[in-house]
């Protein structure tokens, strides 16, 4: 799914926008599917590929080359593998990261991992279109643009080629205003987050509530009454983390005081005072979270030991896990309280915690793992509530 951030910041995560914002340049997106093939999708997980593999996955995409080819004339194509291990890989990108054109176009097909493309538009403002697996990007001839990695720093791409000469890079010299975000500004990839999960139904509405450091002091975290499969860069909140005066943070540090951070901050803030290690924080409301809470009246229910497991960590032959169970209070402030009291002196074997008949929170030191707790969870939820049906 694409991201586009303007040079205010305001960020659009819906193509018919990112569309309009991108006319000026002809530029064309399209989202294209993968699609389940097993292998493709393993080779897609590799880190490096060989080359008998590389075309093992062009020919599995084949039908959208043999489409541009009958209908716009493409002759080439090849799949460019780009990862942290690749020797010379910051030589190789800085060919690209400053402004610059080509004679023909650039036409990618991103299959794997991520990458920014800048761009200068004709009034002279510059965007950044986060590009992600099945968005294709056709940007025309003459456009002048930049690229570079997230900090993921991979990324899989089927090039697509009318010539081969006409992708040499012509510097343009331009200032690049816009700075790059992937460490500063989580927000792009929290709201990415959180179309993700809303469409999985475990952000229904406005429910659920995503997080992510800004400072060892200071959070990004959902505003409270956004639906969450419309956010944009405005409706974050920024917060300060404030153990030392009894609470666990202090009001909103920045200026869009309009927006509320949601109901349920004070969780998040326990879990950073508690964990200086945590980056993120995700906090979703699934139907499978809230059943699974309901398994025991205990403070804690034990996970199955399953293959699973190795998605949060642990790596032991048959694992006994406990997920820890706190209390639903209507006041949050109680919850986080509760919280704070119980791991201060017993930290939990997992990042993770249910609050019962309402949801699960996890914590991560990178978007990237938190994103991956949340699915393996889930499904762990998923497999236990299955089970218990089975029983009768
Ligand atoms: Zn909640």
């Amino acid at each position: 799914m694409p991201i586009l951030r303007l040079e205010d910041d305001t960020i659009y995560t819906q193509v018919s926008d990112i569309q309009q914002e991108l006319d000026p340049l002809n530029i064309q997106i399209n989202s294209w599917p993968i699609g389940s093939d097993t292998k493709l999708n393993a080779l897609l997980a590799e880190d490096m590929l060989s080359s008998e593999e590389k075309a093992t996955v062009l020919k599995g995409l084949d039908k959208y080359f043999q489409e541009l080819a009958k209908t716009a004339g493409y002759k080439e194509r090849d799949l460019i593998v780009l990862h942290s291990s690749v020797p010379n890989l910051d030589a190789m990108l800085s060919k690209f990261d400053k402004t610059h054109t080509h004679a023909d176009p650039e036409v990618r097909y991103i299959i794997a991992g991520e990458g920014i493309f800048g761009f200068v538009r004709p009034d002279g403002s510059q965007v950044e279109l986060t590009v992600q697996p099945e968005d294709y990007i056709n940007v025309p001839s003459g456009v002048e643009h930049w690229f570079y990695l997230t900090s993921s720093r991979q990324i899989k791409a089927i090039r697509y080629f009318t010539t081969t000469e006409g992708w040499v890079p012509d510097y343009t010299d331009t200032q690049i205003r816009l700075s790059r975000p992937s460490v500063i500004d989580p927000r792009p990839t929290l709201i990415a987050a959180a179309h993700q999960f809303y469409q999985k139904g475990w952000m229904v509405g406005t429910a659920g509530n995503l997080s992510a450091r800004i400072s060892n002091n200071s959070f990004w975290i959902t505003a409270s009454g956004c639906l969450k499969n419309k956010l944009s860069a405005d409706d974050f909140v920024s917060i300060s983390l404030d153990r030392d005066k009894g609470e666990f943070y202090s009001n909103p540090t920045q200026s869009n005081s309009k927006k509320r951070p949601s109901a349920e901050t004070s969780i998040h803030a326990a879990i950073y005072n508690l964990f200086p290690d945590a980056q993120v924080c995700y906090h979703v409301h699934s139907i499978e979270n809230n059943l699974v809470s309901r398994f025991t009246k205990n403070d804690t229910v034990p996970l199955p030991p399953l293959e699973m497991l190795k998605g949060l960590g642990v790596w032991e032959k048959n694992p006994r896990l406990a997920m820890p169970i706190f209390a639903n209070h209507l006041e949050v402030s109680r919850i986080a309280d509760e919280i704070y009291t119980r791991f201060k002196d017993t930290k939990p074997q997992i990042p993770a915690l249910l609050i019962r008949d309402h949801g699960v929170t996890v914590w991560a030191d990178s978007l990237e793992i938190a994103n991956n707790y949340i699915e393996v969870l889930e499904y762990i939820f998923r497999y236990m509530v299955a089970s218990q049906k089975l029983k009768g």
